[in-house]
């Protein structure tokens, strides 16, 4: 019977394959931002849209671009997959509950505990154990806050 692990690296292989909301938006509109990790040579670049719906900012559509491990274009596939359609604060907590997952510091106490579902994310805690994947695993998250500050 496979384990949590096999069920998780076969998550991870998924959106590696078969990467969710590849691709480019045009700018303007669309914000994007550039991101790289250079100790494994991974490179994402996040397009967002951001539209007023019921005066409140939601992300209405998120493409990503770049090349990498399995990790860095796997998590940018969740990532968009997660973001797609929520609101920028919602957004903005699921990267502060991602981060935790990493066991990487959130600014302010207490925002690693909101009420976000991770989804297909959780496959990526076992990164954890690797030090120098933590680094693959948050690069498109960077990159989307980035994105959201630009
Ligand atoms: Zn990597």
């Amino acid at each position: 019977m496979p384990g949590l692990e096999d069920l998780y690296r076969e998550i991870i292989l998924d959106h590696y394959r078969t990467p969710r909301n590849r691709g480019e938006l045009p700018v303007p509109p669309a914000r994007h931002a550039e991101g790289h990790n250079p100790l494994c040579g991974d490179e994402i670049t996040v397009f967002l849209d951001v539209q007023q719906v019921d005066g409140v900012d939601v992300v209405s559509d998120v493409k990503v671009s770049g090349q990498g491990c399995s990790i860095s274009q796997s998590s940018a596939s969740m990532m968009s997959q997660a973001v797609k359609g929520k609101p920028v604060a919602e957004v903005r907590a699921l990267v502060r509950k991602f981060k935790g997952l990493m066991s990487i510091e959130v600014d302010d106490a207490g925002a690693a505990d909101v009420d976000v579902p991770l989804g297909d994310l959780e496959a990526l805690q076992g990164v954890v154990k690797f030090p120098v994947r933590i680094k693959c695993a948050t690069l498109a998250w960077n990159t989307l806050t980035q994105a959201l500050d630009s």
